[in-house]
């Protein structure tokens, strides 16, 4: 999944209904294991590496995919929730479980990206037939998929949130990745 995706879904579904609502820790949560990935673009760009190159071989190469692997720990995410729960730290408890959240979404939704779920347990990666942007894989159901949970998750949100700040990053966070995923996957590919 695109990770304002994430943001948006994982609010919906963690956010507290009552004060402290506990904003702050879940975006967090939702935005750590993808963080890796932005300091992967930015490094890429630097080294002046075509967009093909980045994806589609230094995307795979060591040591990028060990430090993907860290952020993208089911096992790292789930001692987060211990902890938080053993020392009394809810904040802490609930960025584990944003992290969690991420990588049970991402799971159903990554063909040959899939990440190493499972680090430091074990390095298997699970293939899904769904990739949720590659259209040779499902991407076009991968992505509506992905759309409609966004929207859903928007809905439910937007009349829950209290200032029109946020009610306005919210909406133009989910028409923007609406926009995007619609040119991305239903314009022809040339
Ligand atoms: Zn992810």
């Amino acid at each position: 999944m695109n990770t304002p995706s994430h943001l948006v879904i994982n609010l919906a579904l963690l956010r507290r209904p009552v004060s402290p609502l506990m904003t702050w820790p879940i975006l967090l949560g939702a935005l750590i294991p993808d963080a890796a990935m932005f300091v992967f673009y930015g490094w890429a760009r630097w080294q002046r590496l075509p967009e093909r190159v980045i994806w589609n071989e230094a995307y795979y190469s060591q040591p990028w995919q060990a430090i993907f692997a860290v952020g993208n720990s089911i096992p790292l995410g789930l001692l987060g929730m211990g902890l938080g729960y053993s020392f009394k730290r809810p904040w802490l408890g609930l960025l584990g479980a944003s992290m969690v959240l991420h990588h049970l979404a991402d799971l159903p939704l990554h063909h040959d990206d899939a990440h190493q779920h499972f680090w430091p347990v074990s390095s298997i990666r699970l293939i899904s037939p769904v990739s949720y942007w590659d259209v040779d894989h499902l991407g076009r159901l991968g992505a509506t998929i992905e759309v409609v949970l966004v929207l859903a998750a928007a809905v439910y949100l937007l009349p829950r949130l209290n200032s029109w700040v946020s009610q306005g990053i919210l909406a133009a966070t989910v028409g923007l990745t609406t926009v995007v995923y619609g040119l991305l996957m239903w314009l022809p590919r040339g």
